[in-house]
């Protein structure tokens, strides 16, 4: 495989971020014939990258210029894969080149922003916008960043522990776009403890973000399974009091976790329950839960 730059687009290439310059490249294996395939890091038709590695990197805003892209060729830096460009506007984010959903008012796509039971939203125009909770979860990119964390957390929780996972979650005004800051971690438990997470600074520039023109909406964290538990340890479902206290009036915070088995008032869930058991996007104030939703994994 050549190293060497073979042209003057390689230079420009060079210049991605130091996160995106973190990523390990995959193979995608679809086109077969570039020798490379998908492993490389775009700068030539013979060292492509892989489409995954152009959505990551896209999705970062990471990429300065035109990138080769395994089986698709030349490729510019774009979002669309979310649907905040080129779409009907209706924040769906999940057709790209709708127009009938019903709720965006441009009648002719038929399927999206129907958002089922997690609610449509609408693509946020402004910062206030951004804020209402009911665009924020019905946010394709939002729901992909939750699933994110969900699946961290499942992924990190063993025999030996489990951990919270979250991250800050930013709007860039002038690309009306959601972001999401670097994924935090809350110190691993086990057995009874109390698992927790602390969200750290809400600044851009600790969030990975740095020098980008966004603003913080809010913090969203995912709460630990039992699976790996045996002893007699209970957790009650939803925002907990230390997540409805750290709250200031007029603020909200998003925590996923299991619907859990109501009993006496509360939902509870205990040791050993399966790791996909039913969840919910639990929206919540500093005095309560304020909206929840069922969401599938
Ligand atoms: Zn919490």
């Amino acid at each position: 495989m050549k190293t060497e730059n073979e042209n003057p687009k390689l230079k420009e290439i060079k210049q991605l971020s130091p996160d995106a310059q973190n990523y390990s490249y995959g193979s995608c294996g679809s086109c077969g014939s570039c020798g490379s395939c998908g492993t490389g890091d775009g700068s030539s038709p013979s060292n492509c990258m892989s489409e995954d590695m152009y959505y990551k990197l896209c999705e970062q805003g990471a990429l300065q210029s035109p990138v080769y892209v395994c089986g698709w060729g030349l490729m510019i830096p774009q979002v669309t894969e979310y649907g905040y460009y080129g779409g009907c506007g209706c924040g769906c984010g999940s057709c790209g080149s709708c127009g009938s959903c019903g709720s965006c008012g441009c009648g002719s796509c038929g399927s999206c922003g129907s958002g089922g039971e997690i609610g449509s939203g609408r693509m946020p125009q402004t910062l206030e916008e951004a804020r209402e909770y009911i665009n924020i979860t019905g946010n394709n990119y939002v729901q992909d960043v939750m699933r994110g964390l969900w699946n961290e957390m499942l992924s990190l929780a063993n025999e030996n522990g489990r951990q919270e996972v979250g991250c800050w979650l930013f709007f860039d005004v002038k690309m009306k776009q959601y972001r999401k800051g670097t994924t935090k971690y809350g110190v691993p438990v086990s057995g009874n403890s109390h698992a927790s997470i602390n969200p750290g600074s809400a600044s851009a520039s600790e969030n990975g973000l740095s020098g980008q023109p966004v603003s913080v909406i809010t913090f969203i964290h995912a709460h630990t399974t039992l699976s790996h538990e045996y002893e007699d340890v209970e957790h009650i479902c939803g925002p907990s009091k230390s997540d409805l206290d750290a709250l200031k009036d007029g603020e909200i915070g998003i925590v996923l976790d299991y619907v859990g088995t109501f009993f006496e008032g509360k939902n509870y869930m205990f040791p050993g329950h399966s790791d996909d058991a039913p969840m919910k996007i639990y929206v919540y104030n500093n005095k309560g839960v304020l909206e929840d939703y069922d969401f599938d994994i």
